[in-house]
């Protein structure tokens, strides 16, 4: 069971349970993620509650992402990383634990700096025929 009312960022949102925030303004908080994958990894969400990428608001959305650039440059200023990885988890299938919509800024250091994403490339298995096909349909649901 999800909701609002037991979700923990909301929480932090209202400063009902402690943080440590890097950024807030009226509708976007940034706070260190207490994982810390690698050194200064932070989580960008919206104060309005969403469960994740799907149920964003376009309007929420934009308050939310036009607030990484900032906040990346300044965990890259600060810690000195060498590159960054953005990502937001949606559904158990992809990692999500918290289900209230946060993007993961996670600084990277090295290769054996404590991420790792691995995915598999399939060029091979897809002509730009089929490539247009999937494209088309897509397009249709946008
Ligand atoms: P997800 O797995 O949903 O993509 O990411 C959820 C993230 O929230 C995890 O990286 C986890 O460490 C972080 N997290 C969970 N609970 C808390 C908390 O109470 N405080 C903070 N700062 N981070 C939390
Ligand atoms: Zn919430």
């Amino acid at each position: 069971m999800h909701s609002e009312d037991n979700c923990i960022f909301c929480k932090i949102v209202k400063s009902e349970i402690p943080s440590h925030k890097v950024y807030e303004d009226d509708e976007v908080v940034a706070f260190l993620d207490i994982s810390q994958v690698t050194n200064g990894h932070t989580l960008v969400i919206p104060k309005h509650h969403a469960r994740n990428i799907y149920e964003l608001p376009e309007h929420v959305a934009a308050d939310v992402f036009q607030t990484v650039p900032k906040i990346a440059n300044a965990i890259q200023r600060e810690t000195g990383a060498i590159g960054m990885n953005v990502l937001s988890n949606a559904e158990e299938i992809a990692g999500q634990t918290v289900y209230h919509f946060h993007i993961h800024l996670i600084p990277r250091f090295g290769h054996d700096d404590g991420f790792g994403a691995k995915w598999e490339t399939h060029m091979d298995e897809y002509s730009q025929e089929t490539l247009k096909q999937l494209a088309s349909q897509i397009k249709q649901h946008v």
